[in-house]
């Protein structure tokens, strides 16, 4: 990803470099996802008011009641979906709830190919602008329900979710590939991370992981 070498450029990529060693610490240990949280550049996807706090390990509003992940959250689920997995060229991801792009930058840099589906229009178009800069041919974003999942570009190998509904909507165990896995946040009040992987055999499987708090998962576009 080409990010210009001015001061600020150059300032950023340090403290960007620490931000990923504090996700290190925390437990991801996937090179690859690293590498990725080390290339997009997160101050680009926040307001101009907001951009010094940007490499901080905390979500940041984004307007509309919403909010960009905490880079940790970002981090965690392309592990969890990517599970050591090394066909990255020829994966295709579909994340539910764009907000700025800022994950859907990360996860394109991990798969062949990444849709992001958003409910907002406001925030699926300042997504759209905030993309354009960094010209990330492998990327495409649709305005629609992401409940519903993507059933025009179904099946996924990876279905990543960042909002959290009190269960794992059925479109998306229906669009999901063989050998797929969807990680999502599920629960009201109480949201864990859940895995929810299809076998070779199309059987289902589900594990719970950490305790998280995502924005709600919510019906209909706006
Ligand atoms: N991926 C973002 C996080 C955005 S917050 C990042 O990189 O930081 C979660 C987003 O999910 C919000 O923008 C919210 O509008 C969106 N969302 C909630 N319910 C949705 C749904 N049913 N379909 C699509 N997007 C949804």
């Amino acid at each position: 990803m080409k990010v210009a070498s001015t001061a600020v450029g150059l300032a950023s990529e340090r403290v960007r470099a620490r931000m990923v060693e504090r996700v290190r610490e925390q437990g991801v240990r996937d090179a690859r996802v690293l590498g990725a949280m080390e290339r997009v550049p997160r101050h680009h996807f926040v307001d101009a008011a907001l951009a010094s706090r940007a490499y901080e390990d905390t979500a940041l509003p984004i307007g509309f009641g919403q909010t960009i992940s905490q880079p940790y959250i970002v981090a965690r689920s392309a592990e969890l979906a990517l599970n050591g997995r090394q066909d990255l060229a020829t994966l295709k991801i579909l994340e539910i709830g764009t907000g700025c792009g800022y994950a859907a930058a990360v996860f394109a840099q991990l798969a062949g190919t990444v849709v992001s589906i958003e409910r907002v229009r406001a925030l699926h178009e300042l997504a759209r602008d905030r993309l354009r800069a960094l010209r990330i041919a492998n990327l495409r974003l649709v305005f629609g329900d992401g409940a519903l999942g993507l059933p025009a570009a179904a099946p996924f190998d990876a279905i990543i979710a960042a909002a959290a509904g009190e269960e794992v909507p059925q479109p998306w165990i229906d669009q999901l590939a063989p050998q797929g896995r969807i990680v999502a946040p599920v629960g009201a009040n109480d949201q864990h991370l859940l895995v929810v992987s299809r076998d070779a055999d199309g059987r289902v499987h589900r594990q719970v992981h950490e305790a998280v708090r995502f924005v709600p998962l919510r019906p209909g576009t706006l």
